[in-house]
C-alpha cells in the first residue's frame, strides 16, 4: 500500500464547528474520508465568536499561544486551540485561531448578523489568518505534505507558502480549491496589499482589474486547483461574467486544473441511522417516509395531507439560489395541489417576501427564517420533492442529499446540478429527477407539473425515489480523487520537475 500522507485542510467553516453553507460539509466530510484512507490529515478554520468552547471541547496548545502575527504596521496575538471533527467511525484533528478583536469578538463568519454587512476589517481577519496557518505548521513542526486551501479566505496561505516562507514549504504542495467564484475577496489595492506583508514581487498575482483579489493569489500560487462538479469547471475557464474575468487567468492554469464532484458523508446523511428524524428508514421501508412528512408540515404549521406533495427547500436566500424564480412563479405554483416548506436566511427583501407570501398562502406555504441544522434534515426526510431553482450552482448539497432521503430533486441544469441530476423518463423508467435548462419561471413551473404529473402514479413515483435512494454519492469516489491528486503533485515533485 502506498504510503499514507500528511495534509493539512484549510477553510474558513467547517461543520459542525462553524457552517452557513456547503464549504462547511465538505470541509467536514472529505477529510473525514481521507482520514479514512490512513492518512494524517488535520484541519483548521478561525474561531469565530459564536463558537462554544465548552461545546465543541476546544482546549489550549502549550506551544501555540500568544504568536505575534503582523498584519501592515500592527501587531496582534494569535492563540490557536485544538478541537476536533468526527463521524461514528473516524477523528480529525482541528486547529483553531483565536484572536479577540478579528474573531471571538465577532459573532458572525463573515457578515454581521446584526446589520447583515461584511465586517469592514475582512481583509484583515482573514490575513491574520492565513499567517497563523503558517505559523501553527512552523511552531509544530509539522510541515505538511500537501496543504489543501478553500476559496478566497483561506487563499493567502498559498501566497504565503511560496513567498516568505518558500523555504521552509519546499516540499509542500499546495491545492487550491474553488467552491464559489462569485465571492473572490476583493480589498483597495494599496492599503490591504500593505497589511499583507508580502513582497512587492507578489503584487501582480493578487492585483485584478486595479484591486486586490485573494481568490487570485491561490489560483496563481497552488500547484493544483480543483472545483467541485465539471460543468462549474467549464464555467470557470469560459464564463467572464460568473468570474468576473478570471476565467482568463485559470485558463492559462487549465492543465493544473480538475474538477471533482462533491460528496455526501452517509455517517450523517443517511435516513437509516438520522437520530434527527422522526422515524427512520431504508429503501425497503419507504411507508416510514410518512411519519417524516407528517411531522414537517405540522412544524410548520400546515395540515397533513397524504396525498398533497411536500415541496422543500433549505438555502442561503441569495438571489444565486433561484428566489427570483419563485416569485415570478409563485401564484401560478400556488394554484397546484402542493405544499412548500423553506429554511432559509440571508437577504432582508428575500427573507420579507417568503413571508408576506407564506401568510398569503397560509395553507400551502411554510417559512422559517434562520439556520436550523436539526430541522433541514427532517426536511429532507419529511419531503417529496426537493427545489434548487439556481442561477448558478457550483456542485449543490442538498440535491444529494435529497436522493439519500428519497425527495425527489427538481433543479435548473447548472453546475453540480447539471451533473448529478437527471430527468426522469416515463417510457424507461431511467433518471432521478426534473430538470429545467432555462433560467425561466415558465420552465422551472413546467419541471414542477412534470414532477406533480409523476407523483400522481404511486408506483411509478416510488420507482423514481428509488433510484435516487440507490445511487452512490458518498465521498467513497471523490476522496480518492483527491488522494490521486494529491499523490500525482508530490510525484512531479520527486521527479525534480
Ligand atoms: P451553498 O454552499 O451555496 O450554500 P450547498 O447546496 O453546497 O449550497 O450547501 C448548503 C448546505 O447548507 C447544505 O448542507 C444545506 O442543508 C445547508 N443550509 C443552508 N441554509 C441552511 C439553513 N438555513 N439551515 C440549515 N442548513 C442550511
Amino acid at each position: 500500500m502506498a504510503k499514507p500522507l500528511s495534509i493539512l485542510f484549510v477553510a474558513s467553516e467547517i461543520y459542525p464547528i462553524a457552517k452557513t453553507g456547503g464549504v462547511a460539509d465538505v470541509a467536514y466530510g472529505l477529510p473525514l474520508a481521507l482520514r479514512d484512507l490512513e492518512h494524517d490529515v488535520r484541519v483548521m478554520l478561525p474561531k469565530y465568536g459564536a463558537i462554544s468552547e465548552r461545546k465543541n471541547k476546544i482546549h489550549e496548545i502549550n506551544r501555540l499561544k500568544d504568536i505575534p502575527i503582523d498584519i501592515g504596521d500592527v501587531r496582534e496575538f494569535a492563540t490557536v486551540k485544538s478541537s476536533s471533527i468526527v463521524n461514528t467511525r473516524t477523528k480529525v484533528q482541528a486547529y483553531m485561531t483565536t484572536n479577540k478583536p478579528y474573531f471571538d469578538s465577532k459573532w458572525g463568519l463573515y457578515n454581521d448578523p446584526e446589520t447583515g454587512e461584511e465586517y469592514a476589517d475582512n481583509d484583515e481577519r482573514f490575513i491574520f489568518f492565513a499567517r497563523s496557518v503558517i505559523q501553527t505548521c512552523t511552531l509544530l513542526g509539522w510541515i505538511p505534505q500537501v496543504v489543501h486551501v478553500n476559496d478566497w479566505h483561506t487563499a493567502l496561505v498559498a501566497a504565503y507558502m511560496r513567498t516568505i516562507y518558500a523555504q521552509q514549504f519546499k516540499n509542500t504542495k499546495i491545492v487550491f480549491t474553488i467552491h464559489n467564484v462569485s465571492n473572490q475577496g476583493v480589498f483597495s489595492l494599496k492599503d490591504t496589499f500593505h497589511k499583507t506583508g508580502l513582497p512587492e514581487s507578489a503584487l501582480e498575482n493578487l492585483k485584478h482589474k486595479n484591486k486586490l483579489n485573494f481568490l487570485k493569489a491561490g489560483i496563481m500560487y497552488a500547484d493544483h486547483i480543483t472545483t467541485v462538479s465539471k460543468t462549474y469547471g467549464e464555467q470557470l475557464l469560459n464564463d467572464p461574467k460568473l468570474t468576473d474575468g478570471l476565467n482568463a487567468i485559470l485558463k492559462a492554469r487549465k492543465d493544473v486544473f480538475t474538477p471533482i464532484i462533491n460528496g455526501i458523508d452517509t455517517t450523517l446523511w443517511t435516513p437509516e441511522k438520522d437520530k434527527l428524524i422522526t422515524k427512520r428508514y431504508t429503501l425497503d421501508t419507504l411507508d416510514k417516509k410518512e411519519d417524516n412528512k407528517e411531522a414537517l408540515v405540522k412544524k410548520f404549521d400546515l395540515d397533513y395531507k397524504p396525498e398533497t406533495p411536500v415541496i422543500a427547500m433549505i438555502s442561503r436566500l441569495v438571489e444565486q439560489k433561484g428566489f427570483g424564480l419563485l416569485k415570478q412563479a409563485a401564484d401560478k405554483l400556488f394554484k397546484e395541489n402542493i405544499q412548500i416548506v423553506i429554511l432559509g436566511e440571508g437577504d432582508k427583501d428575500i427573507e420579507e417576501w417568503l413571508q408576506a407570501t407564506a401568510k398569503k398562502y397560509p395553507e400551502k406555504m411554510g417559512v422559517k427564517i434562520g439556520f436550523d441544522e436539526n430541522l433541514s434534515h427532517l426536511m429532507e426526510a419529511g419531503s417529496d420533492m426537493y427545489l434548487m431553482p439556481s442561477l448558478f450552482e457550483p456542485c449543490g448539497l442538498n440535491q444529494m442529499y435529497s436522493f439519500a432521503y428519497g425527495s425527489v430533486p427538481i433543479v435548473r441544469a447548472t453546475g453540480g446540478l447539471q451533473d448529478t441530476v437527471h430527468e426522469f423518463d416515463m417510457a424507461t423508467k431511467k433518471g432521478n429527477g426534473f430538470v429545467f435548462e432555462e433560467y425561466k419561471s415558465a420552465d422551472m413551473l413546467d419541471a414542477v407539473e412534470r414532477a406533480l404529473a409523476v407523483y400522481k402514479d404511486k408506483a411509478t413515483w416510488r420507482k423514481l425515489v428509488k433510484n435516487g435512494m440507490g445511487e452512490d454519492h458518498s465521498w467513497n469516489n471523490s476522496s480518492k480523487k483527491y488522494e490521486d491528486v494529491y499523490r500525482k503533485i508530490l510525484q512531479t515533485q520527486a521527479n525534480g520537475k
